[in-house]
């Protein structure tokens, strides 16, 4: 079956990591026998510069016409004084498409693979087997996104000049529904069933109300899944735990501002975010999640248009495309394991230089996409 993909490569390394993603893409599909119709966009500051808005009419028609969006990274800090704040990339075009397509789950593989474990900050004997586990995360509900923001502001009169305003009080609420709850909940389980079979529920249910019902939420939704094992966690033992520990988990469950914290240091575990791709899903329709898949890490101003970039975040992303919005698992885990073979024949860009270059091949973003699409 014919399965169709925008692919909105944006600003920054966007276009350099996304030209080594299709290559991929179109190696899976000749050994794999599939088929892909891949439509390219524009998006972010690029967009802005060409069509007056980040993002284009034309763009999100194509979103809409798509079975799943494979996105690059938008934002330029350095042009962030051209326009007000809501025509931005980040909020008009990354957050809007979001919005738009309802993706309530963000999910974060976070993976070491053991050939790179001198990149991680912590001693190899606390690697244990390695890192492999995953987040999921609220994307939408939770404290992030609670409509209910207050700041209170009194005015004070300082002096002679003139008065300025000082806040005394902000207030931000959390609010989770239980439906809200379980359906981020049944996106972990059927993630574990496609992995090792476990999930850690994280919440602070010693202390939050939202966490009560969080916890009871999940455990409910984890009745209709018996083969896999769940175990909650308060989020200050995950945190400790992510680092002791990194081994033990293999799904974290939780709300929107615990799995922003934990993701992000479970990815300083890893030591470059030039390898860890995301995922932000929605509804299903007609049995298909719609999803939009990009790498974790932002446009890298610093290393844009150099080839030095590594494109691995964004081709993991292709990955994580094939496995869950297209149910391609073969050819997903393909890819994984073209990227893993091609770490362990010594290939690296220069954020995973090791203390030494010995016994390595150092590359350019194109031979690195390159390298992995001849493995597969
Ligand atoms: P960043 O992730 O772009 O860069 C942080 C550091 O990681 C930099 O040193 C960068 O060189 C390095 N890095 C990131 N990806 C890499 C890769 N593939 N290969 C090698 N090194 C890599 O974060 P930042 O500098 O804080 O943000 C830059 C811009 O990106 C900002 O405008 C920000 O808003 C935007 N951003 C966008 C997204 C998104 O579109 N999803 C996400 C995060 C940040």
């Amino acid at each position: 079956m014919k399965r169709t993909v925008a692919a909105l490569a944006g600003d920054g390394i966007g276009p350099e990591v996304m030209r080594e993603a299709i290559k991929v893409l179109r190696a899976v599909e000749k050994a794999h026998g599939l088929r892909l119709d891949i439509q390219e966009a524009l998006v972010g500051w690029d967009a802005i510069d060409k069509e007056g808005k980040a993002l284009p009419d034309r763009t999100l028609a194509l979103c809409k016409e798509s079975d799943a969006i494979l996105f690059g990274a938008v934002g330029l800090q350095y042009r962030d004084s051209e326009v007000p704040k809501e025509k931005r990339p980040e909020r008009a075009a990354s957050l809007r498409l979001r919005r738009q397509f309802g993706l309530y789950a963000n999910l974060r593989p976070i993976k070491l693979p053991a050939e790179l474990a001198y990149g991680s900050p912590l001693r190899p004997e606390r690697l244990g087997d390695g890192i492999d586990l995953l987040v999921v995360r609220q994307a939408t509900g939770g404290l992030y996104n609670t409509a209910r923001k207050k700041t209170e502001a009194v005015l004070e009169v300082r002096g002679e000049g003139a008065p300025m305003q000082q806040v005394l009080r902000a207030v931000d609420t959390l609010s989770l529904t239980a439906s809200e709850i379980e359906r981020v909940a049944q996106m972990a389980f059927l993630a574990a069933t496609l992995r090792r079979r476990k999930v850690t529920s994280v919440d602070k249910a010693n202390i939050l109300e939202t966490s009560i019902l969080w916890r009871q939420v999940v455990t409910e939704a984890s009745r209709r899944f018996p083969d896999v094992t769940l175990e909650h966690m308060l989020v200050d033992t995950a945190a400790m735990q992510l680092v002791l520990r990194p081994d033990q988990f293999d799904v974290v469950v939780c709300e929107g501002m615990f799995g922003d914290i934990l993701a992000d240091e479970a990815a300083a575990l890893v030591g470059s975010l030039g390898l860890l791709p995301s995922a932000s899903l929605g509804a299903r329709h007609q049995g298909q999640v719609f999803g939009l898949y990009e790498p974790a890490g932002g446009t890298a101003p610093d290393i844009a248009g150099k080839n030095v970039a590594n494109p691995i975040a964004q081709i993991l992303a292709a990955a994580l495309m094939l496995r869950y919005s297209f149910g391609w698992q073969p050819a997903a885990q393909a890819i994984e394991d073209a990227v893993r073979k091609v770490l362990a024949a010594g290939y690296r860009t220069p954020d995973l230089r090791g203390p030494s270059t010995a016994g390595f091949r150092m590359v350019s973003t194109s031979e690195m996409g390159s390298a992995i699409a001849e493995a597969l």
